[in-house]
């Protein structure tokens, strides 16, 4: 049986097809910087496991610890940047299924899109915020992820997220985070988003 390593997924964009939502800069340091670096965390995890084998001890807490964090962070990134778009074809208002998902359980996008902001910026120290679809109650939740890893609840599938991490906007926005949540509904890919949630309707329980 063969087993795989983590690998930096491709942007699904260019570098500069954020602006002038996101730089350049900040999307090329964030992407291959920051996402390479959970890639490289996770695999030193692995290359920790296959030593088992050798006889290598290793703290089994502190390990249990960094692969929540690293896989949390590598995974996360993956989802962030597939669902954002160029802003001339993507944000706005949702459509498709999540819309009335939006409808039924915040009664607006407003309200939505305002509780959502209120998550992202006061997501404390580092974290993020991300809309989630519970199949067992067929409710959508705001879930305010801290780090990459911690208040993640099993069960409510990711289908939006923000990363509200300071290395996400410091280059563009210094240290004002609600710049950078108003910037992000204009490149949200809500088709992305309704084909996430067509997937997890979908997929056998
Ligand atoms: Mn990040």
């Amino acid at each position: 049986m063969e087993t795989k390593m983590y690998e930096l997924p491709p942007l699904p964009y260019g570098y500069k097809d954020l602006e002038p939502y996101i730089s350049e800069e900040q999307l090329q340091i964030h992407h291959d910087k920051h996402h390479q670096a959970y890639v490289d965390g996770a695999n030193a995890l692995l290359k920790k496991f296959d030593a088992r084998k050798s006889g290598e001890e290793f703290d089994v807490k502190a390990v249990a610890k960094e692969l929540s964090f690293h896989v949390g962070g590598f995974k996360l990134h993956k989802l962030f940047w597939e669902n954002m778009g160029p802003a001339d074809k993507f944000g706005g208002e949702p459509t498709g299924i999540i819309a009335e998902y939006i409808e039924k359980d915040f009664g607006s996008f407003e309200r939505f899109k305002k509780e959502f902001s209120q998550e992202a910026i006061s997501t404390e120290g580092s974290g993020w915020a991300a809309l989630t679809l519970c199949r067992k109650t067929n409710r959508i939740f705001i879930m305010q992820i801290e780090k990459h890893n911690v208040n993640v609840i099993p069960g409510f599938r990711i289908m939006l997220v923000l990363d509200v991490w300071e290395h996400a906007y410091y280059l563009d926005y210094k240290n004002v985070r609600p710049g950078y949540v108003e910037a992000f509904w204009n490149i949200v890919n809500w088709d992305e988003v309704n084909r996430r949630v067509d997937v997890w309707l979908n997929s056998p329980l």
